[in-house]
Order: structure tokens, then C-alpha cells, then sequence
């Protein structure tokens, strides 16, 4: 039995009607905490990944490109004013190898991702390296934090398809508590505007267990991934990092309930936005050696494999203890392969695994 009332009924309203879950229910959903419970929602959540995006998972190679970041985000490791780690930018030859590795490995697509920087050397730099890794043919998605509409349009001419920008939390509140106070949540829900009109497929995200936050901010967080119409969702659990000031403030954080929410959060999302892509982050695996195999079976179908150079992945810490920091790329790829295989699933090897919705709203009818 459940401790929801009424959670069959919800979970076949789920299955039968296309993204109408209220935000009550939602909550609700994910509320749940007893094991027979979860499991419904797990696997009515799954049977939505297997009808929407197969028993396959896509894969990502992510390249960290640099540790440099211009800003503060009270909960992240390489915040401009951590002082104990030493900052690196990949050149142009890297940041390539890395999609190269990626090419060759059958991923089919590369996430280059790093701190927030906004100069026009920057910008440049980046559109240098999209042109060459464009003969590769890979989907390219970016995650370098807000710019301007003119520089998402400049990556996207030069060959980027997605972009991923976390809204971290849609509460407002929440989000003021969690930056410093020249960061504007407006300014953030601006850009995905912004990637939307340049033609981007669109991934946002939040962190799940971050202190003060509510089910019902989880709830709104799943309302906001269907109001802004999200293509891709990259979320996972908050962990705190010694080195930044919310750490203080998460005396009572526990591993399993940010797990367990991380998890739910896949699941409840599956269940209201059905064919968007959903990575299974690195953080689940962090928290449970089998955390990332538990997010697909938790409905998601993306996976990111790090194929940085490990001499880098040290100093890419987001967050306390950081898995596969020592494992090179060929290794991890065979052991991403062995543990998808382990679940009954494939990879979805040498194609880019867009996101259906993207299709479905770009081009609906085809
Ligand atoms: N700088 C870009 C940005 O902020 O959008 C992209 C890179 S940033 C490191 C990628 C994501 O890392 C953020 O969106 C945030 O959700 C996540 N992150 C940062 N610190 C974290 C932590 N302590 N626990 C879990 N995730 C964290
Ligand atoms: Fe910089 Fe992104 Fe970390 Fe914020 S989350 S400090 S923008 S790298």
C-alpha cells in the first residue's frame, strides 16, 4: 500500500492524459516514500520512457572546458571565489579531442559545458571550436551559462543544436537565497527565451534537496520544465561542496533523501512531460554507485559520460566526492556500456538522440 491516497487512479491519469498533471499532484507524487509506492510511479514512469524513447539510452560525451567562472553560485564548487582548486580553460585541440574521443566512441553527441564567462574572446573562441568539430557530425549542446540573445544566435550559426541551462529552482525566493544578489532569476528564465527563438533544442533543470526547498518548489519546478516547453531536462540531487557557503547551511542534508528526490524527480517528470529527453546525472551516481542505472530505470534516456582528460577532472568539482575522477574515457565507456546493458536497455550508439518533443513541436504532423 501506498501512502498516497488514490496513487493508481493518479498514475493512470498520468498514463492517459498528455502532460495534465496539476501541480498538486505532483507534489503528491512526490511525497511518496514507501518502497512499494515508489516502485508504481518508477514503473509507470518507465513504461512512458520505453513507449516515447524505446528501450535505448542516448549518449552525451561531456567535455568540461574550464573551470573559469565569473560567478558565485552559493552552492558550487568552482564559484569565482574558490580559492582552493587550480583553474584551467582546455585549448581549441582539447576541448576537439574530446569530441573526437566522443565521435569515435559511437556517443553520437558531445555536451561542452564550463563556467560562466561573457566576452567577446570568449564567444569567439567558442564558435572557432563548433566549426571544428562541425565535420564530425555530432549533436552539440552547450552549457556555458547565460549570455546574450546575439551570442546564443553566433554558437547556433556556428553549429550548436542544444543548449542546457539549469534554472536551478523555479521559486524566485529560493533562487535570490541561492545567488548572490547580482544574479537575476528573470534574467535566466530570459535566456531560455532567448535559445528558444535562436532555434535551440532547450534543456533546463534544478537541483533536488537543496536546504529550504519544499516539495512544492520540486512540484513548480516540473510546471515550469511544461510551461517554458523544455525539450531536455538535466537535473539531479544537490550536494553540498566544503568549499562554498550553503554547505554551512545544509547541517541537515542526507545523501538519501537528496537520492531519493533525484530520483522521484526523474520519475514525475517522465510521467508529466512524457517525450523530452531526461539525463540520468553524474550526481545520482555520486550518491549511489548504481544511482545512474536507477535514474533510467526511474524513467530517463540520456546518459553523459565524462571524456575530459583526466588530469582535469579534479579541479571540475561541482560537488563533494565526484565519481570516476580517476577512470579515462575508453574505460568509462565500457563500463557505462556493461551497466545499461545490465538493466535490460541498449545504447543508442552514433546518433545524436534528439529530443522527440523537439520534433514534435518543431515539426508537429511529420
Ligand atoms: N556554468 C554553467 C551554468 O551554471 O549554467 C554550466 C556549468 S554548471 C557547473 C552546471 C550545473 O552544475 C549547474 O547548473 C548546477 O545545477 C550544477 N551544480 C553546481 N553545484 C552543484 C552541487 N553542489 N550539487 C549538484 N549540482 C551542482
Ligand atoms: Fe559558475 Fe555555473 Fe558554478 Fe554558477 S553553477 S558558479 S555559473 S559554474
Amino acid at each position: 500500500m501506498s501512502d498516497v491516497d488514490g496513487l493508481d487512479d493518479l498514475l493512470a491519469r498520468a498514463a492517459e492524459r498528455p502532460r495534465a498533471l496539476a501541480r498538486p499532484e505532483l507534489a503528491a507524487l512526490l511525497s511518496v516514500e514507501d518502497e512499494s509506492g515508489i516502485q508504481s510511479i518508477f514503473d509507470a514512469a518507465y513504461a512512458l520512457k520505453v513507449k516515447y524513447c524505446g528501450k535505448r539510452v542516448a549518449m552525451r560525451g561531456i567535455v568540461e572546458a574550464g573551470n573559469v567562472c565569473a560567478k558565485d553560485c552559493r552552492y558550487c564548487g568552482i564559484r569565482a571565489s574558490n580559492r582552493n582548486l587550480t583553474r584551467y580553460r582546455l585549448t581549441q585541440e582539447e576541448i576537439v579531442a574530446g569530441a573526437r574521443f566522443a565521435a569515435a566512441s559511437g556517443y553520437g553527441s558531445v555536451v561542452i559545458q564550463s563556467g560562466e564567462i561573457e566576452s567577446e574572446a570568449h564567444t569567439r573562441f567558442i564558435e572557432e571550436v563548433l566549426r571544428a568539430i562541425a565535420p564530425l557530425k555530432l549533436g552539440v549542446t552547450l552549457s556555458l551559462g547565460e549570455q546574450t540573445e546575439d551570442v546564443y544566435r553566433r554558437w547556433r550559426d556556428a553549429g550548436a543544436t542544444r543548449y542546457l541551462l539549469r534554472i536551478e529552482t523555479s521559486n524566485p525566493a529560493l533562487y535570490a537565497a541561492l545567488h548572490p544578489a547580482t544574479c537575476s532569476f528573470e534574467r535566466r528564465v530570459e535566456c531560455l527565451r532567448a535559445l528558444r527563438r535562436c532555434g535551440y533544442q532547450v534543456g533546463t533543470g534544478v537541483m533536488a534537496g537543496l536546504p529550504g526547498q519544499t516539495l512544492e518548489d520540486l512540484a513548480r519546478d516540473i510546471a515550469f520544465f511544461r510551461d517554458i516547453d523544455a525539450d531536455m531536462i538535466g537535473m539531479g540531487p544537490y550536494i553540498p561542496h566544503p568549499d562554498t557557503p550553503l554547505a554551512a547551511e545544509a547541517a541537515d542534508w542526507s545523501a538519501e533523501r537528496s537520492l531519493r528526490l533525484g530520483l522521484n524527480m526523474i520519475a514525475a517528470t517522465r510521467l508529466a512531460l512524457r517525450d523530452v529527453n531526461i539525463a540520468a546525472a553524474t550526481a545520482l551516481q555520486a550518491l549511489d554507485p548504481l544511482g545512474r542505472e536507477k535514474g533510467l530505470l526511474a524513467g530517463a534516456n540520456v546518459v553523459m559520460p565524462n571524456v575530459t582528460d583526466v588530469k582535469y577532472r579534479a579541479q571540475y568539482k561541482l560537488y563533494a566526492d565526484k565519481p570516476c575522477l580517476d577512470e579515462n574515457a575508453a574505460l568509462c565507456r565500457g563500463c557505462l556500456q556493461r551497466r545499461i546493458e545490465s538493466i535490460g536497455e541498449t545504447v543508442l550508439w552514433g546518433v545524436p538522440g534528439d529530443s522527440a518533443h523537439f520534433f514534435a513541436r518543431t515539426r508537429p504532423g511529420v
